[in-house]
């Protein structure tokens, strides 16, 4: 009778930890997910963003992060009411999530603001992306009772610096936002690395034209799509070579022997030779 009474005893506390830590991992859930659009609120992303972060300056990686505004979104409040509004952040996360790869994390960063990080992905896939994203947005239509109505978004993409932080990361792409917004909406535009353009000019006479080009770009002069990423990409690897060299970090691959030139000297113009030759 003993033994039986431990086993029902034994069980019944079994049963109530499972029913704890069910009750537990609901809370958690809850916790870090948006109510309404069931994505990760933005202090679950911030816990990924950070820990990935750490992961790729490890590695020696970058990874990339995406922040994603809906234009004049007040006028769709304004117009169509406010549950109007509610369905179409649903439906913009459904289209989001549909287009992201698994590693790939998107969150409701606020309001009708989407912070989307893609680990160990270069800038040249993430501007893919972000294209993709946008153009999911502006080219199907949403529909408000029955009626399609074209709305867009104006997104803002920044590459994680070797030795950069967060706090860096999310204050680029946010401006890179801003840029988009300024330069007309539904675009898309590139954070450049801290100082780059200052330095890229004193750096590299090659640089000079990939810095005036990536300046036109920013400014939203015209360039083909293809040159645009190119240049872009371009830029940013130079911004981020002399960003890595000014901390005296050591820059891997082909560029390593360029980064220890600078860190043995201390000055940046050590760059010119082999960055032009590099270019
Ligand atoms: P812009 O193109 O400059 O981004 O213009 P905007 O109107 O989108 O920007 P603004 O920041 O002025 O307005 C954001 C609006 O988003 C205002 C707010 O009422 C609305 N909004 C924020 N959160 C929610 C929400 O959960 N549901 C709904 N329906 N609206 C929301
Ligand atoms: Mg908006
Ligand atoms: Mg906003």
């Amino acid at each position: 009778q003993r033994t039986a009474d431990l086993k029902e005893g034994n069980n019944r506390l079994s049963e109530e930890i499972a029913q704890r830590m069910v009750a537990q991992n609901a809370l958690q859930e809850a916790a870090s997910t948006d109510y309404l659009t069931r994505l990760m609120n933005r202090r679950a992303i911030l816990d990924h963003l950070s820990y990935e972060f750490l992961h790729n300056d490890r590695n020696q990686t970058v990874l990339t992060v995406l922040l994603l505004d809906l234009d004049h979104f007040k006028r769709i409040n304004d117009n169509y009411g406010h549950d109007a509004g509610d369905n179409v952040l649903i439906e913009t996360a459904v289209r989001m999530k549909s287009m992201l790869r698994t590693p790939d994390m998107v969150a409701r960063w606020g309001g009708e603001e989407f912070l989307i990080v893609l680990p160990s992905t270069p800038l040249e896939g993430a501007l893919l992306a972000a294209e993709k994203i946008r153009s999911r947005i502006a080219d199907t239509p949403f529909y408000i009772n029955g009626q399609a109505l074209r709305i867009t978004a104006s997104l803002g993409v920044a590459q994680s610096v070797a030795g950069g932080s967060v706090e860096n990361l999310l204050t680029r792409v946010d401006k890179a936002l801003y840029a988009a917004k300024t330069h007309g909406r539904d675009r898309v535009e590139v954070a450049r690395v801290v100082a780059f353009g200052e330095l890229a000019r004193r750096v590299a006479p090659d640089a000079i034209h990939h810095a005036a080009a990536f300046d036109g770009g920013a400014r939203g002069d015209r360039v083909g799509p293809a040159e645009h990423v190119r240049v872009l990409v371009r830029a940013q690897e130079l911004g981020g070579l002399v960003d890595q060299a000014l901390h005296q970090r050591a820059v891997p691959g082909p560029d390593r022997h360029v980064g220890d030139r600078v860190a043995g000297s201390g000055d940046v113009r050590a760059l010119r030779e082999p960055t032009a030759a590099h270019v």
